[in-house]
Order: structure tokens, then sequence, then C-alpha cells
């Protein structure tokens, strides 16, 4: 029983200390829920492939089927993507550690961004995707950890260039205000309609898995944006119109607080 009863009528420091307690039990079994549902996903998006793989391999090796070439190169291609899918989850695991990580600096968040955007230039380019960044002269200054925000910025607008076509426009920019710094990426993609939005940012959720499949995500790349981003304080929006395009928003408060593991919530599942 994790639950510790406050003694109602004993010393206020002892009632103190067994609501913190009390939390504290809540919050990790929150916790242990969490990975409990994270393994039965990974579990079952193992099992299906492996499953079908292993079946077609032993009628090859019963002399069912003969061994055909284009079927191998499917079997190499699922490989490829459950290597990935692994080391995604591994980036995932760090990235919700990260709130105990962040090693949080004075950067110039439209330096930074417009960084990621000359990294993106060459992939938008030979994609046949227009990528423009919105310039304006001020510097505008947040307590972000570098390699972090490097990676959720790259995160967005990586997708917002795979999920556009050729001819379509990608446009990044940052806004700000005393508090807040927001960096927004707008695209004139294929969009997300609006039944699978509000799942959007959940691990393992992809649109359109043929889609996504061939195109080589396995739907964890925003989980663990969100991680990052939450890390920070922060939090992440999104708009988006099916067969017009999506706007993200990335929303970081100027000054790093770092959060209290007490009150830190993981996401419902
Ligand atoms: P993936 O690795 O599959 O791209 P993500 O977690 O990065 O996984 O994204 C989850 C899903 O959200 C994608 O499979 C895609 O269907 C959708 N998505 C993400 N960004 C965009 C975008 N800019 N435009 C349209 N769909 C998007």
């Amino acid at each position: 029983n994790w639950e510790v009863q406050a003694a109602v009528r004993g010393p206020e420091e002892v009632r103190r200390l067994a609501l913190t307690l009390n939390e504290l039990s809540k919050e990790l079994k929150k916790q242990e829920d969490w990975r409990k549902h994270l393994m039965e996903d990974l579990t079952h998006e193992l099992r299906t492939p492996l499953t079908s793989m292993l079946s077609q391999l032993e009628a090859m090796i019963d002399g069912i089927y003969e061994i055909n070439l284009e079927w191998l190169q499917q079997v190499y291609d699922e490989l490829i993507r459950l290597t990935r899918l692994i080391t995604d989850m591994e980036k995932l695991s760090e990235a919700e550690a990260a709130v105990f990580t962040v090693n949080a600096k004075r950067m110039d968040m439209m330096a930074l961004t417009q960084n990621v955007y000359r990294n993106f230039q060459q992939m938008a380019q030979s994609k046949g995707v227009r990528l423009e960044f919105m310039q304006t002269h001020t510097p505008c200054y947040a307590e972000v950890d570098r390699d972090k925000m490097i990676q959720v910025i790259s995160n967005i607008v990586s997708n917002a260039i795979k999920y556009t076509d050729a001819g379509g426009k990608v446009i990044l920019g940052v806004d700000w205000t005393a508090e807040y710094t927001v960096v927004y990426c707008l695209d004139t993609g294929i969009g997300i309609g609006s039944t699978d939005l509000p799942y959007i940012f959940n691990r393992l959720f992809r649109v359109d898995k043929s889609r996504s499949r061939f195109s080589g995500g396995v739907g964890l790349g925003l989980s663990i944006v969100k991680a990052l981003v939450e890390a920070h304080n922060g939090k992440i929006e999104i708009e988006s119109e099916l067969n017009r395009g999506s706007l993200f928003r990335i929303i970081i408060p100027n000054v790093y607080k770092s959060l209290d593991p007490l009150t830190w919530r993981y996401e419902e599942y």
C-alpha cells in the first residue's frame, strides 16, 4: 500500500511530511503506470513485424516459399526501421530524464534558430521545398540547454520538410514577449486531420502508418520534442488543417526555473 496516512492531530511538521510522501508515492505510481504502458506499446510494435518475418523465413527454410530478393529487401528495410525504433526509444528515455539534466544558459534564440535554418537548407532544396527564415535584427535571449533546443527545433523543421511536397513552403521564425520566446514553424504541407491532431505528441503515433513507414518515421520524434520542451518548463502547440499545412509553436519561458521533482507531472496516458 503506497498511501501514507497523515497524522491528523500530529504536529504540523509530521502532517506536512506525510502529505509530501503521499504526493511522492502518487507520482511514483504514475511513473510506474507510464512505464508499463510504454512496455506494452513497444512489445506490440516489435512483435507484429517480427512474427511476420519469422513465419515467412520458416516457410522458406521448409521449402514452401522460394527465396525472394524483393522480400529480402523488405525484411532489410523493416530491420532498419526496428533499429531506429530502439535508438529513438533510448532518446525518449533520455529526454524524459532531461528534466533533471537541463544545462540552461542564456542564448540568443534568434541566432540559434537561424543556425538550424541553415542546417536544413540542403534538405529542403533537394526536396524542392522553399525554406525561409523570418529575420529580425533584435536578438532575443532565453535560458535554454543549447543542444536540447537545437534538437527540438531540428525535429520540427525536419518534419515540416518531410511532410511538405515539392513546390511547398516552410517558414521558420522567432517571436518573443517579456516572459516567453516562441519559435514557430509554418508549413504548407499535407497537414493533420482534426481526429489525429489530439494524439500527435503521443509516442509511436503516426497519422498514416504506411506513409510514415515509407518516410522512415517511427512516431517517437514529437514525444521526444514534447519531453524536451517540458524539461524547459515550456510547452508546444500545434494548429493544423488537412491538405493545407501546419503551424508548430515552441513556447519557452525566458528565465529557466528548474522543476520541482515533486510537482513534475508525466503526461496522462
Ligand atoms: P515520425 O518519426 O513518424 O515523423 P513524429 O513523432 O515526428 O514521428 O511525428 C508523428 C506523426 O505526426 C508523423 O508520423 C506524421 O504523420 C505527423 N506529422 C508530424 N509533423 C507533421 C507536419 N509538419 N505535417 C504533417 N504531419 C506531421
